[in-house]
């Protein structure tokens, strides 16, 4: 019997019969935005779609200019749309799969001149202050939404999704937030959810009785103004009578300061809402956010909680996700660790979104792994991400593999990063590399520090031999106090209650963080953490966070000037959370420190022209780190002048190295020897 039954039984969705309850979510790619991408749109879905995933939804398309999330974004609003959105859904059909369009609107979120929304609300995250809609404007939207389903179903799509969650047009109607009108589409819940109950109706009528409707409602704005769970219900309700075939779960609005995807939220977290809106409804809901493992959505759906899972990071990270849960397979799966690096953290910078633990992502038609013509003997140094993604990329290519790693486990900086609290999905992807190693038939070789004689005979080497940590000259460097965050993480030292910082990049936020936080928050204490009322009581379901137990007093230090965004660590998408919580742990944030020595007193610097000594029992240093190259056979100038040698990842270039980096170098360079 199948490990997730509950999971992988089939439902029926309004007009669709689906062979199961895995639904990819809607993400944006970048790929959307321009029609000359729709070729690796379509390779990029079909490859989701011959994964087993039942029901893809797509990046918003937006039902006309004014609903542009960015300028010249997908719109689905003419017959040459119809063309292009045609090769996607061709492909995905013919991997058996389905396929909705989901129709977003921006609003006041559009990030070009032209937005409109319900009130001339200016959002905290867009330059732009929106126009407030016109009723003759409300009812030309309310037919292009119409238009728009029906030239998706034209196009060969079988429903569309209508988003009205995370703060975009209908959210922002739906909430006396940014509504604040007082005609007949404002006021009173029955108003405000005027407009979403009208686009549904007008897309039912547009494209027929036989045609999927998804809704995404916002169960939890999370923001002030936010709905409270009555009106949420309301709307719901009218949604169902409107017409929708599927209740999807949308969480939190995009100007929320409270995380709602990032890898500290625990899985599955808002799973209770869904339940609660579950048992108001006739038709099936599918719940979200950070579902990343069979195991959570199977609990889900046996639970009775949701009947769908939307899955959508997890399905950059995997393609496979359900085809590997079918054939028992869970433990190959390669897990999302939801770190945004490479997906949200890339279309928040207008770049194509992709991987980190997956670099083919979006990038299906240029990064091919095929089988290689000839086969060769490779010798791969460091078990590091980056000698762990080529060694086994390379191995699937049909090479024959030899990797070495000095230490007695595989993962190297990885390994310790899992170590930090909020981080622990990490782990995952070295369970992942550790099957991946044994399934490709590399040969392993750990606790085995390589040497040159080691490499002789190989027809290629690949060091990818990593980094070490910096220790910075500062008089006092070997006292005892001091230690690097190599030796904090690995748990060889237990520091004291009063810790100071040197170094104030990703890993010194990451060393605060350990230091303050146990690792593995459950729901409930992260919820009180962050101020969410899971009974949505009060507008947007925000209470009073929690004050933080000052488990150590920490000075987190660097030698720039302190910026608005110190302590917030190198990620977009991610940082303000660290910030805001180690601005609430009350960790003393200092830039413009010059370091003076550390003695059996503590630290000594200097700090806004005064000499300060910090009574520390402990200074960890997270000064960023060095290559380790004694491996590399360079000339005088420095170039490799072997060349069978390639150097990647850390080994390559410590400056800015991050795992997205060393994952992608890896898995290039053994996709072309
Ligand atoms: P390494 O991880 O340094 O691996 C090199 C390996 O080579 C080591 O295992 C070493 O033992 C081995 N080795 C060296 N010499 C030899 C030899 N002669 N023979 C055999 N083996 C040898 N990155 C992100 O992208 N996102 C994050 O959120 C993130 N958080 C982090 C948090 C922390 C606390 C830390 C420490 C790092 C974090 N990083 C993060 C950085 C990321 O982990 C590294 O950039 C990445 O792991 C580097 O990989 P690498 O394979 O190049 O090198
Ligand atoms: P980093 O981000 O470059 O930060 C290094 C810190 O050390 C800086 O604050 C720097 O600030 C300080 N420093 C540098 N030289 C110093 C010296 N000689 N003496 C004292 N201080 C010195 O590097 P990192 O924190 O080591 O992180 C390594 C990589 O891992 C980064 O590239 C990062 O992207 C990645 N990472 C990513 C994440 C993530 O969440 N995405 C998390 C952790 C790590 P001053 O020079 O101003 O003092
Ligand atoms: Fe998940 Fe990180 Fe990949 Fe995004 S980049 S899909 S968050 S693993």
């Amino acid at each position: 019997m199948s490990a997730y039954p509950h999971l992988l039984s089939p439902l029926t969705v309004g007009p669709l019969a689906l062979k199961n309850r895995v639904l990819m979510g809607s993400m944006h790619t970048g790929l959307e935005d321009r029609f000359f991408h729709y070729g690796k749109l379509a390779t990029y879905f079909a490859e989701r779609a011959r994964g087993g995933v039942a029901l893809i939804v797509t990046g918003g398309i937006s039902p006309n200019r004014s609903g542009w999330l960015l300028p010249a974004g997908g719109t689905m609003n003419t017959r040459l749309d119809v063309v292009h959105h045609g090769r996607v859904t061709r492909a995905v059909r013919q991997e058996g799969g389905k396929i909705a369009m989901q129709i977003l609107h921006a609003g006041r979120y559009g990030y070009h001149p032209f937005q409109v929304s319900a009130s001339r609300v200016k959002s905290p995250i867009n330059p732009f202050t929106p126009r407030a809609m016109s009723e003759r404007q409300i009812l030309s939207t309310i037919d292009d939404y119409g238009r728009a389903a029906r030239l998706a179903r034209e196009a060969g799509y079988d429903g569309v999704e209508i988003m009205g969650s995370e703060g975009y047009l209908l959210n922002q109607f739906l909430c006396r937030r940014v509504n604040v009108r007082t005609d007949a589409w404002g006021g009173a819940i029955e108003g405000r959810m005027r407009l979403p109950v009208e686009v549904t109706r007008a897309v039912r009528r547009a494209a027929g009785a036989d045609f999927l409707i998804i809704y995404r409602l916002s169960l939890l704005d999370l923001v002030e103004g936010g709905n409270t769970w009555d009106e949420i219900v309301s709307a719901a309700k009218a949604l169902e009578q409107a017409g929708v075939n599927l209740l999807n779960t949308g969480i939190g609005w995009h100007e929320a300061r409270i995380p709602t995807i990032v890898s500290s939220v625990p899985r599955a977290a808002f799973r209770a809402v869904t339940a609660r809106i579950k048992r108001e409804l006739s038709i099936p809901v599918c719940a979200s956010n950070r579902i990343n493992t069979p195991e959570v959505a199977e609990d889900l759906i046996a639970k009775g909680d949701a009947d769908m899972v939307s899955l959508a990071r997890p399905l950059l990270a995997d393609p496979d996700f359900v085809v590997k849960a079918q054939h028992g397979k869970g433990d190959e799966i390669n897990t999302c660790i939801a770190c945004n690096q490479a997906c949200l953290d890339h279309t928040f910078a207008l770049k194509r979104a992709s991987c980190l633990v997956n670099p083919r992502a979006c990038h299906e038609t240029e990064l091919v792994i095929t089988r290689s013509s000839r086969r060769k003997t490779i010798a791969v140094v460091g078990a590091g991400v980056a000698g762990l993604a080529a060694a086994t990329t390379a191995a699937q290519r049909g090479h024959e593999v030899t990797l070495f790693e000095a230490s007695a486990e595989i993962g190297g900086q990885f390994r310790l990063a899992a170590k930090v609290p909020g981080k622990e999905e990490f782990q995952e992807t070295l369970r992942y590399f550790e099957k991946r190693l044994g399934s490709t038939g590399v040969r392993v070789r750990l606790s085995h520090r390589a040497t040159p004689s080691d490499l002789n005979g190989f027809d290629e080497v690949i060091v990818a031999s990593g980094v070490v940590p910096r220790l910075p000259r500062l008089p006092g460097i070997e006292h005892t106090k001091v230690l690097s965050y190599a030796q904090l993480l690995s748990g060889s030292v237990v520091a004291g209650k009063k810790v100071a910082i040197i170094g104030a990049g990703g890993i010194g936020v990451d060393v605060a963080e350990f230091l303050l936080h146990d690792a593995g928050a459950s729901i409930s204490a992260f919820e009180a953490a962050w101020g969410i009322d899971p009974l949505v009581r009060t507008a947007g379901g925000l209470q009073e966070p929690a004050a933080p137990e000052r488990v150590r007093e920490l000075w987190l230090l660097q030698r720039k000037p302190k910026k608005k965004k110190m302590g917030s660590g190198p990620g977009r998408t991610t940082g303000w959370v660290h910030k805001l919580a180690l601005e609430r742990a009350r960790v003393t944030m200092w830039g413009g420190v010059e370091y003076l020595r550390v003695d059996d007193q503590g630290l000594h610097l200097r700090h806004e022209g005064q000499h300060k000594t910090l009574a520390v029992d402990h200074v960890i240093v997270c000064a960023g780190q060095q290559s380790v190259r004694d491996l590399v056979p360079v000339d005088d100038q420095g170039r490799v002048r072997d060349p069978r040698c390639h150097v990647i990842g850390g080994a390559d270039v410590a400056a800015e190295l991050d795992a997205k980096r060393a994952i992608k170098q890896g898995v290039e360079l053994a996709a072309r020897l």
